[in-house]
């Protein structure tokens, strides 16, 4: 008997075996989908063996082999690099191997319970060679086909030629048939800018091209043209036939990106998490049939099937955002890194602010580093620290001090652009019950909930839980209950009243949710449809406005005191990145961050513009601590509904003694 073994996706659970099923009836290879029957249930699986057994086999297994129900595909989904990454992942990321195997597809292709639709269109193809014998009508419609490659969607070949479709359709001339629907996103329509290369972008890839090392590292601050930098490499690669992966960290992002890389290529697919099933599907598509020379797209971008890739970029590498926080946590960069060992492809890791973990590697010569320390702009950027301290209690109300008040009347006199950054969005960080003192929380996640005053809700900014009742306090049931702090949005109603005659935008996770939301704001700001632009991280990275010169930061040091050993890098690189927004092209550059902790090392690294007095003190800080980069950390978390068991479990684990393996908690 020939068996296949399975992998499936129960909906309640994942169970992470293989199941045998027989599958002597069907014609089916390694990573092909199977509907089986699993606890009586008809469910989807994924192939990842066939064998063939005897029957002893058979009657040694604890349940009875079944018959595969149906062979959902006819080729396999992975080739044999995607089994390699999804063998990585398995292994690296200790996750379920169905979710590794889901990871690498589209949502169309990924094994659920439920069947997804792909959306079909008609197409006409054209069955004959010789055009004798038609009328002179209908061999205008079939030389028209022979020209479009012998097929035409059919609702374009019915505006041009209904009167034949027809009577062509009963010769047998032409026939009708369903082809997944295909669509490039984006259409060639601006002209390339040539910039003239600087003398740094110039010798960045003359660096670039004659380093041996696999992984090479771009350290070049704010606005030096590193843009510039990745189109030659991705023009280089493509005259080679092989294909380029560019990822950014954020979907705000990659419109920038596509914009520009669409003045110089053609075949670009794009993919992240705002595309349509369908879309996504159609990119993944397009990919695997080699048509694309370049993808441009998110974390996930990192895992479509090109066939033949030579240049990885990724852009602000120094993003948390590159790693996957659910199963099975990957870090895209080091995807990145295993794609390019089985391919033989390059990688160019891209930051003003590269993470520790990289820039170590570089400095210890395990990357190579190309440096790139002078803007394209050659005025100065001038960050200045105001001490908030002296202000804290003085007045509830008072957001802004009289500096970045003044700058900001000052750009909007010389009709220039202002972008202020306050990270944290909503109406009010905090409800506070002002009876017992305590903070309204996420019934979920016991963490505090965002008053948000446009909808009039409490939300939850990490499950999305809201409500709109009146407030209860759930300690003492008093209904005295105040909002504290501030957000976006109530930045937003501050701004307006101070600055009457200003035209002010507001980016946050609120105000893009939308499909193309992030691409509006974006451009009306690009277009000067406005003078302020206010708004949580998401306006910090990467982002190139022409007109700014002013960023204003408000709570500069809050993110310091996360209680993260990651809070000092993290806070470096959103304040050097908000920075960087400014003085981008003619004009001199001005950054105002406002803080309650002006002595900090780690604030003086940025009013220097000192990446390497930030990574000498912070690596120190990181060796003694025992954090990464000089050890590696896992998690573990534990989760059960009956707590008893929980503290069970978790001592169980507790118990395990590791060589090398330094324990905290369980906390
Ligand atoms: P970053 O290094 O921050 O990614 P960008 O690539 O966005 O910087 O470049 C900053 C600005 O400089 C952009 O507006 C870009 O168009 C411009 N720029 C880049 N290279 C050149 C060049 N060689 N000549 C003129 N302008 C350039
Ligand atoms: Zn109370
Ligand atoms: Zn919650």
């Amino acid at each position: 008997m020939r068996i296949a073994e399975v992998f499936i996706e129960y909906p309640s659970k994942y169970i992470d075996r293989p199941f045998f099923y027989n599958i002597d009836l069907f014609e089916a290879q390694r990573g092909c989908r199977v509907m089986v029957d699993f606890n009586h249930k008809e469910v989807m699986g994924v192939i990842t063996k066939i064998k063939d057994v005897d029957i002893n086999f058979i009657d040694n297994l604890p349940y009875e082999v079944k018959p595969i129900l149906k062979l959902v595909d006819t080729t396999p989904l992975l080739n044999n690099e995607g089994w390699y990454i999804v063998d990585y992942l398995h292994n690296y990321c200790v996750a379920p191997l169905i979710s590794c195997v889901n990871t690498l597809l589209p949502p169309a292709l990924k094994s659920k319970h439920q069947k997804q639709n792909i959306k079909m269109i008609n197409q006409v193809v054209l069955k004959v060679n010789d055009l004798d014998g038609y009328t002179p009508k209908q061999q205008a419609a079939l030389i028209f086909l022979q020209n479009n490659g012998g097929t035409c969607l059919q609702k374009k070949f019915r505006e041009k030629y209904s009167g034949v479709q027809k009577k062509l359709l009963e010769l047998e001339a032409i026939e009708i048939k369903k082809v997944e629907s295909s669509n490039w996103l984006i259409k060639n329509d601006q002209e390339s800018i040539n910039h003239v290369l600087t003398k740094q972008q110039k010798q960045a890839i003359q660096i670039f091209n004659n380093s041996e090392k696999m992984v090479n590292l771009l350290f070049g601050v704010t606005g030096c043209g590193k843009t510039e930098v990745f189109i030659q490499l991705a023009k280089q690669t493509i005259d080679k036939h092989k294909q380029v992966i560019v990822l950014v960290p954020e979907i705000s992002l990659t419109s920038q990106m596509i914009d520009r890389f669409t003045k110089e290529f053609e075949k670009i697919a794009i993919y992240h998490s705002k595309l349509s099933a369908q879309e996504k599907y159609e990119q993944y598509r397009l990919v695997q049939s080699g048509k694309v020379d370049i993808i441009i797209g998110t974390r996930s971008a990192i895992f479509l099937p090109t066939n033949n890739l030579g240049l990885i970029i990724i852009d602000e590498e120094h993003d948390p955002a590159y790693k996957q926080t659910n199963n099975p946590s990957y870090h895209a960069r080091d995807v990145a890194i295993m794609r390019s060992k089985y391919h033989d492809a390059k990688v160019l890791l891209a930051s003003a602010t590269p993470s520790l973990e990289s820039f170590a590697k570089a400095y210890k010569h395990k990357y190579g580093l190309i440096e790139m320390n002078e803007r394209i702009n050659p005025k100065p950027l001038d960050i200045e620290l105001i001490n908030m301290q002296k202000v804290m209690y003085q007045d509830q109300d008072y957001l802004l001090s009289d500096q970045l008040h003044k700058a900001i009347d000052e750009v909007l006199l010389n009709q220039k652009q202002a972008i202020i950054l306050l990270n944290r969005r909503g109406y009010a960080p905090i409800s506070r019950c002002l009876d017992c003192g305590d903070i309204i929380k996420c019934p979920n996640c016991d963490l505090a909930l965002n008053y948000h005053k446009d909808t009039h809700q409490l939300v939850c900014h990490t499950c999305g839980y809201h409500c709109s009742e009146k407030l209860v306090c759930a300690k003492c049931g008093s209904t005295n209950i105040e909002n504290e702090g501030i957000g976006t949005q109530k930045l937003e109603e501050y701004l307006k009243k101070q600055f009457p005659q200003a035209r002010i935008l507001r980016m946050d996770r609120d105000t893009t949710s939308k499909k193309y939301a992030h691409e509006q704001i974006i451009n009306a700001f690009k277009n000067h449809e406005a003078d302020i632009l206010l708004g949580t991280q998401m306006i910090a990275k990467g982002l190139d406005f022409p007109y700014v010169q002013l960023v204003g930061i408000l709570n500069g040091d809050a993110t310091l005191k996360i209680g993260d050993y990651y809070s000092s890098e993290y806070t470096f690189d959103l304040l050097m990145q908000a920075s960087g927004r400014s003085g981008r092209k003619q004009d001199s550059g001005k950054v105002l961050i406002q803080t309650y902790d002006p002595n900090n090392p780690i604030m003086e690294a940025i009013q220097k513009q000192d990446y390497r007095m930030f990574f000498n003190y912070e690596m120190k800080f990181r060796h003694l601590g025992n954090y990464p980069p000089y050890v590696y950390l896992t998690e573990i978390i534990i989760s059960n509904q009956d707590y008893a068991k929980l503290q069970q479990d978790t001592q169980l684990i507790n118990k395990y003694h590791l060589k090398n393996v330094n324990k905290i908690g369980p906390v």
